[in-house]
């Protein structure tokens, strides 16, 4: 049966991941489309119909995780840079003590990743040469792993770079004291390939009010008109902005001048965890009528009140799989599919269920539409996380529990990747 949308916008994702296929995954070329709901009719670059029975699936129960290796599997917040500098952490080895690295996550089947451009608070002074020499590992990492890895810039390279079959990452800086009070700061980001900056980080800075300190400090305050000229110098240089962090007076001041798509990279639904990190209805509505994106944050704290503790059932789940996965090799659908298994059977009655984190996902859903949330996974931000989600080899859990909650593979492959793909279309095209 053909259902026809009207509102579209056509992603063609030239695909070639034979360096991240499983054995019985083959990615091909194919075109995605992404559906745009009501929430934004007016400003579509371009509007076509859309035959929806593309699937390449008829079986998602069994198919699940073929679906995750074939997807685009986007992940819009990561903090690696953080023990790699500061712990001396490798970014292309298996590391025993971090979340992610490439190793992992290739074995997760991760295909973007937005690296976070931070400073860690300890550090009071030269925000910014200290981010400066963070984009310059960056580019050096380009460098060294040029057969398989892509810092891309805009949407073009970023195409260009999974078209190649390379592991692709974008960077975003998150909190903007980094600037310093300066605009021409700003465009250097920019210029240097930034394509998001979060407002604030949990400190207040000449740009905005925090909503740590908004919410527990009793500060007021918003955007300060440094903050404004941000938000439009933003607009026109084509960075998106990111409102995870920030207070919610400056959240609403950001709504009102933004001319573009606003992003949540990393931030949960308040509704179901109420912590000053996560995202009210309302806001949520405000992201999703601006045509904007939020990746949900695997943060237990921000996932679930009262978290329980994760780290002794993830030991266990870990040395278990490390079994299975001996077994395997490289057949990743197959280890997946083992590796459910036993998480099904051994299920812990402690901790925080990844089912919490899919009730988020379903939440933002069943609130605005299914083309406004994906994953912004926080890895290597001091988290701890879902007992199943323990590091990025996990990623493909997600697709299979969105799979059991009933989601279509059109769903499936926005939430996993195309919506964040869209906005950063938008926004990042140049
Ligand atoms: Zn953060």
């Amino acid at each position: 049966m053909k259902q026809l949308v009207i509102y579209t916008i056509s992603l063609v994702l030239f695909q070639n991941f034979a360096c991240f296929s499983s054995n019985s995954t083959d990615k091909k070329v194919t075109e995605q489309n992404t559906q745009i709901t009501d929430k934004k009719s007016n400003e579509m670059d371009s509007t076509t119909l859309m035959d929806s029975t593309t699937a390449k699936f008829s079986n998602l129960n069994k198919d699940a995780f073929k679906l995750h290796y074939d997807a685009i599997v986007v992940d819009t917040h990561n903090d690696i840079l953080m023990p790699i500098y500061l712990q001396g952490a490798d970014i292309g080895k298996n590391n025993p003590h971090t979340q992610s690295d490439f190793v992992k996550w290739k074995k997760g089947g991760l295909d973007v990743q937005v690296f976070s451009i931070y400073v860690p608070e300890r550090y009071k002074t030269n925000h910014f040469s200290y981010v400066m020499k963070l984009i310059d590992k960056m580019e050096e990492y380009s460098a060294e792993y040029s057969e398989t890895f892509q810092l891309a810039r805009n949407y073009e390279e970023l195409m260009n770079g999974l078209n190649s079959g390379k592991f692709c990452g974008l960077m975003g800086a998150e909190g903007g004291g980094m600037v310093e009070g300066k605009m021409e700061n700003l465009e250097t980001l920019y210029n240097r390939g930034v394509r998001y900056l979060g407002l604030t980080w949990n400190t207040s800075n000449e740009i905005a009010t925090s909503a740590r300190d908004e919410s527990l400090r009793g500060g007021l305050g918003g955007l300060t008109e440094f903050g404004k000229q941000v938000v439009a110098g933003m607009n026109k240089l084509g960075m998106l902005i990111d409102v995870s962090h920030l207070g919610e007076t400056a959240f609403w001041n950001v709504v009102e001048l933004s001319k573009g798509p606003i992003i949540a990279s990393h931030s949960c639904v308040y509704n179901l965890a109420p912590h000053y990190r996560n995202l009210t209805d309302e806001q949520i509505k405000a992201i999703a009528k601006s045509g904007g994106y939020i990746g949900v944050n695997f943060f237990c704290k921000f996932l679930q009140t009262n978290a329980g503790n994760t780290s002794a059932i993830q030991n266990k789940y870990k040395s278990e799989v490390k079994k299975i996965e001996t077994e395997f090799g490289d057949d990743l659908v197959s280890f997946n599919e083992k590796k459910y298994e036993y998480l099904t059977e051994n299920k812990s009655t402690g901790g925080t269920p990844i089912d919490v984190l899919i009730d988020h996902i379903d939440y933002i859903v069943k609130l605005v539409g299914v083309d406004y949330v994906g994953l912004g996974s926080d890895f290597d931000g001091s988290i701890y996380t879902p007992n199943e989600l323990y590091d990025a080899t996990c990623y493909p859990i997600i697709t299979k529990k969105l799979v059991e909650r009933g989601y279509t593979e059109e769903d499936i492959r926005k939430i996993l990747g195309l919506n964040f793909l869209r906005v950063f279309k938008q926004v990042c095209n140049k």
